[in-house]
């Protein structure tokens, strides 16, 4: 992934003097402490009432009987002191939480954000460490962070190096402890270069333009772990994406320091808050925000889910054609794939040239919308089905995108297929000529997103040659087992990540047909 400055690198101890902007940001600070004080005090109580107990001892998470909980002070000592709050029956923490509280300059294109994160050790191992992933802080100047603490005990010292935040834990995190996360830190937002080539430059989203801001990979968020491999973070590329999610509950308070007011495209539900404009989201990948003054917007309610459908002014027919895609393709995978998982589901117009999909959300290039013909025969309507597929194959059933990248994009590459098969079967024939089969597309499916040779070769591959794989696979083994194994793939994955050894074990659960001449047309490995 190409980046407009190179990375910055830090290995520091905290020092609010190097902070720039300094005076424009402790105005920020000042206004921010008072509403997060109040804020804070009623996270606490929901903590204290509602979840585990902290790591402060390593009493398991799941017992039930609940140990007592410490305060803040007491987490300095050996002794925790018993809760002033009777405590009910712990709920265990399934998955990560975090609260994200955002003062937006929409003038100045800035942002002050505190953020906490309960973070449970789901592992079997003791962690010394933590580590996040820190995109802002690819570019240089543009991630500051102010106050990092550990169950409410200020940590002075971290490693930030590029994308990677490491902190060293005061004490072991053991299995089925929570920690306590919080950080605060400043954003300055870069700004989102003019249109550049797909093919030589991965299209830059987070960030703003002259009508739009988009905070996507915005804030710091705790990679995955898992035993005998450790802390999952790849390096960023050129093509495709490098990251890999657990699930996590988020919950945003989004405020504006000016008057601008931009209306707000964003992951999750809208919940009414005297605080700001909140927004939740439960058990997803990533939460993305967009802001735009001239955003226009139309929705529809799909069996249960709003869709909603953000563009800019005089692409009326657009917006409401990618609002239309977005609705068929979510009834559609409802019924091939399962139930969507969340309550909302909103598509943007992007201004850079790519589609990109983030937890229920999702941004289509603004030249798809220029190109609509007021058919289905385009990339707007193409690329709405795609991107509302990664809901299942990315969101739902989650995958290493760096080595297995295969799993989410041939997936919604062939879900693209099941979409026109469904609303448009004369369209099928056009949208392998048009889609596929131009591209005369070659090589293995298994690569990493390191190993494709460049973004054509890449997308030949993985994406288009893993729509030819998945329909000689579902040739061989029949519509039926092709759909149910799919359905039971999304159902025994959901909330998870799937390998490629997953994907092919649980396959052959579902039949006993030969199909490994299949396998070596499209696969260097065995499988
Ligand atoms: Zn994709």
């Amino acid at each position: 992934m190409k980046r407009s400055s190179p990375p910055a690198s830090r290995n520091l101890a905290l020092s609010p003097a190097e902070e720039p902007h300094s005076e424009h940001f402790t105005h920020y600070v000042s206004r921010l402490t008072r509403h997060f004080l109040l804020i804070s005090f009623f996270s606490f109580l929901f903590i204290a009432s509602c979840t585990a107990p902290y790591s402060v001892t390593p009493s398991p998470l799941l017992t039930s009987s609940p140990a007592p909980l410490a305060t803040p002070s007491s987490l300095l000592t050996s002794s925790p002191v018993p809760s002033p709050i009777p405590s009910p029956t712990p709920i265990p923490l399934q998955h990560p939480q975090y609260t994200l509280n955002l003062l937006i300059d929409y003038t100045y294109k800035s942002a002050l954000v505190e953020e906490t994160i309960l973070y449970p050790n789901l592992s079997a191992e003791s962690l010394l460490n933590l580590m996040l992933a820190v995109e802002p802080n690819l570019w240089t100047g543009a991630f500051n962070l102010k106050a990092l603490a550990v169950d409410g005990v200020p940590i002075g010292t971290y490693r930030l190096e590029g994308q990677r935040l490491e902190i060293s834990l005061p004490q072991p995190l053991y299995p089925g402890s929570v920690v306590n996360l919080s950080l605060t830190y400043s954003l300055i937002l870069p700004q989102i270069p003019a249109d550049s080539d797909p093919n030589k430059v991965r299209p830059q989203i987070y960030g703003y333009t002259s009508r739009q801001v988009n905070l996507v990979g915005w804030y710091p968020f705790i990679v995955p772990y898992i035993p005998g491999t450790g802390w999952v973070l790849h390096n960023p590329w050129y093509y495709g994406e490098h990251l890999v999610y657990d699930c996590a509950d988020f919950d945003v308070i989004v405020r504006f320091d000016d008057a601008s007011e931009p209306k707000i495209a964003a992951s999750g539900l809208e919940l009414p808050s005297e605080a700001g404009r909140r927004f939740h989201l439960e058990n997803g990948r990533t939460f993305a925000l967009s802001f735009s003054t001239l955003y226009e917007v139309k929705s529809e309610v799909v069996g249960g889910v709003t869709v909603y459908s953000y563009y800019f002014p005089f692409y009326e027919s657009s917006g409401e054609a990618v609002l239309n895609a977005t609705a068929q393709a979510l009834q559609a995978y409802t019924q091939h794939f399962g139930p969507y998982p969340h309550t909302t589901l909103t598509a943007i117009q992007g201004d850079f040239n790519d589609g990109m999909e983030f937890s229920g959300l999702h941004f289509l290039s603004h030249d798809f919308y220029n190109l609509y013909d007021g058919t289905p025969q385009n990339y707007l309507t193409i690329v709405a089905a795609h991107e509302t597929a990664h809901q299942w194959w990315f969101d739902l059933v989650g995958n290493n995108q760096a080595l297995e990248p295969w799993l989410d994009e041939a997936l919604s590459t062939y879900s693209e297929r099941i979409f026109y098969a469904q609303y448009y079967p004369e369209l099928v024939d056009w949208w392998w000529s048009y889609r596929v089969n131009f591209y005369q597309p070659a090589g293995w499916l298994d690569v990493r997103i390191y190993d494709a040779g460049g973004y054509r070769p890449y997308t030949d591959a993985v994406y288009l040659r893993g729509a030819g794989f998945l329909e000689d696979l579902r040739q061989r083994i029949g519509d039926e087992t092709f759909f149910a194994f799919l359905k039971d793939y999304a159902a025994q994955y959901a909330h998870r990540r799937a390998t490629t050894a997953d994907f092919f074990a649980l396959l052959r659960q579902h039949t006993s047909v030969d199909y490994s001449d299949i396998i070596g047309k499209y696969f260097k490995g065995s499988h």
